[in-house]
């Protein structure tokens, strides 16, 4: 099944442009899932076979991954989320690697930010955050010299490799050659990323990354972590020693099933789905800067994610409000990352930027779903909010 015929299934009245902040479920995904919901019903850690059926499946869907990444099978672990792959893989650098010092930046997602303070509490550890750019990159120049100063492996770098709110990226074949020629370890929170890049992992020069189903059309609540041959780490949850010890707790064998199934997906289409979006992106922009006077947008446009176009729109009578009446006229789009307690709050990111503070960001992300003609209402609507006067 194609990807427009699996999709026709999904009934899409209102106009979602926050893909960054989740993705609906593949069908295709949805489908595997449902087949082995009820077939798959033993513990894979128990021997009879029931048990073996569950643990052959998860093997099946780890070996599957692990060749979409050129990583080697026990490089790959299955974990919740995200979240719990980068605090796994910043914990363990610190408590069981003995890593002191973590070069990271301040536009880095709350969960590597805020397991980074947290880490400061409790471990004898440094954190140097790098400077940002006026497009949203860490400044390279001042790392090098930073790991020119104090080298070696007591050093972790973690960077990530497409920013959720803006979509700057960083080139992890250049940073990780840049890390490893000063023998200091690399991580990258490439949550954005994975689905959507090529990942040579056996030819990249990096030790650890994270992954999230649920940005790349798989379900939600599972995720994995790549760790390199090399390192050993402790789990953050202790118990019945699950994957290969270092994330105890029974496998949510649906959500990785679904996850492998998603990867495939993406990385068969991966060309086609880059291309489209890109057009999307591109047709947006150039519509805004036709129709919206002194708009700008975050980042470079054309070097960012082909996914992620973040908008600054003059202040106007109803710019405040414009997320609310994008929402009210059916268009989904979001402020910056999603947050979880519902409310919009200033961005740890914009911040970081050299944007008029009067103005309104929106990030819009976008899909291989994504149309022309939804980004022409888009075009449409934000121009017309924005040429709104105040009664
Ligand atoms: N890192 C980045 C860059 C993200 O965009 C997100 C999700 O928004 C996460 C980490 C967290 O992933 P999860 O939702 O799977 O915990």
């Amino acid at each position: 099944m194609d990807a427009s015929t699996r999709y026709s299934l999904v009934n899409r009245p209102r106009i979602y442009l926050d893909y960054a902040a989740t993705t609906p479920l593949d069908p295709e995904v949805w489908r595997i899932m449902n087949e082995h919901a009820l077939q798959l019903g033993g513990n894979p850690s128990s021997i009879h076979a029931e048990g073996r059926a569950a643990r052959t499946a998860i093997e099946e869907a780890r070996k599957s991954m692990a060749r979409l990444l050129h990583a080697s099978l026990n490089e790959v672990f299955f974990t919740s989320c995200g979240t719990e792959s980068n605090n796994t893989i910043l914990l363990g650098a610190v408590r069981d690697l003995r890593v002191r010092r973590i070069i990271s930046s301040p536009i880095e997602h709350h969960c590597i930010l805020h397991t980074l303070e947290y880490l400061k509490t409790q471990y004898p550890l440094e954190v140097v955050y790098l400077p940002i750019t006026g497009t949203g990159q860490p400044d390279l120049q001042q790392l090098a010299e930073l790991l020119n100063d104090q080298p070696g492996r007591e050093t972790l770098v973690s960077l990530m490799q497409v920013n959720n709110e803006i979509g700057s990226m960083i080139d992890l074949q250049y940073v990780g050659d840049l890390v490893h020629q000063y023998g200091a370890l690399f991580h990258s929170d490439t949550v954005q990323a994975v689905g959507f890049d090529q990942h040579q992992l056996s030819q990249l020069p990096i030790d650890f990354m994270s992954g999230s189903a649920h940005k790349f059309y798989g379900p939600k609540g599972i995720g994995f972590m790549y760790i390199r041959n090399e390192h050993i780490l402790q789990p953050l949850l202790y118990g019945g020693s699950q994957e290969r010890n270092i994330r105890s707790g029974t496998e949510n064998i649906l959500g990785i099933l679904g996850m492998a199934r998603a990867l495939e997906l993406a990385m068969a289409e991966l060309d086609n789905r880059q291309e489209h979006m890109r057009a999307m992106k591109a047709r947006l922009m150039n519509g805004l800067l036709a129709q919206v006077p002194g708009v700008t947008f975050n980042a470079i446009p054309a070097e960012s994610s082909a996914k992620i176009l973040s908008v600054n729109i003059p202040a106007g009578p109803r710019t405040d409000l414009l997320l609310m009446n994008l929402d009210i006229a059916g268009i989904s789009a979001s402020g910056g990352s999603a947050c979880s307690s519902g409310v919009e709050s200033a961005s740890h990111v914009l911040s970081h930027l050299p944007i008029d503070s009067t103005a309104k960001t929106v990030r819009f992300s976008f899909s291989h779903l994504t149309t022309a003609l939804e980004i022409d209402q888009v075009i449409e609507e934000v121009s017309r909010l924005t040429a709104l006067k105040t009664a």
